[in-house]
């Protein structure tokens, strides 16, 4: 590649279409980003839209655009035909071959795709598949532009999309932009605080069905199971209970706890340091013993995710902590109860994250995989940022659901207080696109604690994810209404 212009380089790894007609014209590069903002925007003729199989098309919601892995637009509402409005995924792509070419037909993250969208037609089109073997609809946007795309090209700028723009607000926008701030910091407090309630909820029903170190510890693995790992992180919990884990040795524990997930590898590891060589022998001196005990509930691995993964989130350095962690607290509950009700109040939230950031372990703190060399700094097993969603999303509720049956107010108390003092942190995507819905480019109105940032994922969990209006139908404008006129 020496030699490449920057352009040319570009069109390798990031091409463009050039959309070119006649001599004498400029011609427009245009990218898969326009195409999506196009589709996006909806700058479609409406009412005449028909897919590349006849059906006719009616979008009641373009869906929200996903910035993370999968397809481009989750949850848009659309009805072909005759048919009630679907729910379901849209891809975009420039060209209709463009499905295949991405390999979208064999993943499955693509399989709830309701409608493939490309701007223009290849030669030789080609239908549109699942993983699973559904055949999707296609719609070809340049049939049904309600402009030349040159005009869509000099109009739109694709680098505004999704949040840069005052456009996809939600119907409550108006509604919360006519409110003071202070009821807006309000109204977002009291939802933080029911979504903090509503955890405790389901705390409670975790420990009266398996007590309180059971509840704990399925907590602590679904939030280390982060967003893409929670499922097989909840099962890996179920089927190996803290109760078999705290009778064991922290090395011990991890030989359990990697050989149920399916994370240990050959024992033959030619190429392998001594350390590791060593350390997965030992493992398997362990899982040898046990195995038969789980026969049949070990984890495939393909149940879980690691593309996209930080080497330092990989599921194995997760499951190294939480073995250390039972060994080095044995019981949780006293621990966090310590915490909770130390004498300087300033320290209880530091003490309780450190229970979690603190934990080490002698061959993970400095190993990212089993095929990695040892690095020279130690790196945390559980971040700071981790601790601290493991504080806010399962050691505050479980302090509230103790609360009662132990008669402990104080513990519940203690519990809200940290809770509404944790500052903001930087929003994850869902509460961006739920700022940017409920207020447009002014996301940042009062949400400077991370119980307002809790606040607005309770207000997208109770609204935004159950509406198939695109907002027509959807009651939270007059819950704001009714809020303000308290
Ligand atoms: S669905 Fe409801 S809460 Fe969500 S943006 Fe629309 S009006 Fe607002």
């Amino acid at each position: 590649m020496k030699g490449l212009t920057y352009t040319q380089l570009r069109d390798r790894f990031a091409p463009c279409l050039l959309h070119e007609t006649t001599e004498g014209y400029v011609p427009v590069p245009v990218s898969e980003r326009l195409a999506q903002a196009i589709w996006f925007d909806q700058r479609l003729q409406r009412g005449k839209l028909q897919t590349s199989d006849g059906r006719r098309v009616r979008v009641v919601s373009p869906g929200w655009w996903n910035l993370e892995a999968g397809p481009d637009f989750r949850r848009a509402v659309i009805a072909f035909d005759d048919d009630a409005p679907q729910l379901g995924d849209v891809e975009v792509h420039l060209r209709a071959n463009d499905w295949r070419q991405h390999g979208h037909d064999g993943d499955p993250l693509y399989n709830n795709v309701a409608l493939h969208v490309a701007l223009w037609h290849s030669g030789g089109e080609r239908p549109a598949t699942t993983a699973n073997g559904r055949a999707i609809s296609r719609l070809i946007m340049s049939d049904h532009l309600d402009a030349p795309i040159e005009q869509l090209y000099d109009t739109m700028d694709p680098a505004d999309y999704p949040y840069d723009l005052d456009s996809h607000v939600g119907r409550c926008e108006a509604r919360l932009r006519a409110l003071p701030a202070e009821t807006i910091v309000a109204l977002l407090d009291e939802a933080g605080l029911d979504r903090l309630h509503n955890k405790a909820r389901r705390m409670t029903r975790w420990i009266q069905r398996a007590g309180i170190e059971q509840a704990l510890y399925a907590g602590l693995m679904e939030a280390l199971g982060y967003k893409h790992n929670k499922e097989p992180m909840r099962r890996l919990a179920a089927r190996l209970p803290v109760a078999r884990l705290r009778e064991l040795p922290a090395a011990q524990a991890q030989g359990l706890l990697l050989g149920v997930a399916g994370f240990l590898p050959e024992r033959t590891l030619a190429a392998a340091d001594t350390g590791t060589r060593r350390y997965v022998k030992a493992l398997w001196d362990v899982w040898w013993r046990a195995r038969d005990e789980f026969e049949g509930g070990e984890l495939a691995r393909a149940s879980w995710r690691l593309a996209g993964l930080r080497p330092a989130n990989f599921p194995w350095r997760r499951l190294a902590a939480v073995a250390q962690l039972l060994s080095t607290h044995w019981e949780l509950w006293p621990k966090i109860e310590a915490a909770l009700t130390a004498r300087r109040e300033a320290q209880r939230a530091a003490r309780l994250e450190a229970l979690f950031a603190d934990v080490e372990d002698p061959y993970w703190s400095r190993r990212y995989s089993f095929a990695s060399k040892a690095q020279p700094k130690a790196e945390q097993l559980i971040g700071e940022a981790r601790a601290r969603d493991i504080v806010i999303n399962v050691v505050l509720p479980a302090a509230i659901a103790q609360a009662a049956p132990e008669e402990r107010p104080d513990l519940a108390e203690a519990a809200e207080k940290i809770f509404a003092g944790y500052a903001a942190t930087e929003p994850n995507a869902l509460a961006r696109f739920t700022a940017h819905r409920l207020f447009g480019q002014r996301p940042s109105r009062g949400i400077r604690t991370a119980a307002r940032q809790q606040g607005l994922l309770q207000i997208f969990h109770d609204f935004c994810l159950n509406d198939r209006s695109a907002c027509a139908q959807c009651k939270f404008p007059e819950l704001v209404a009714q809020f303000a006129g308290r």
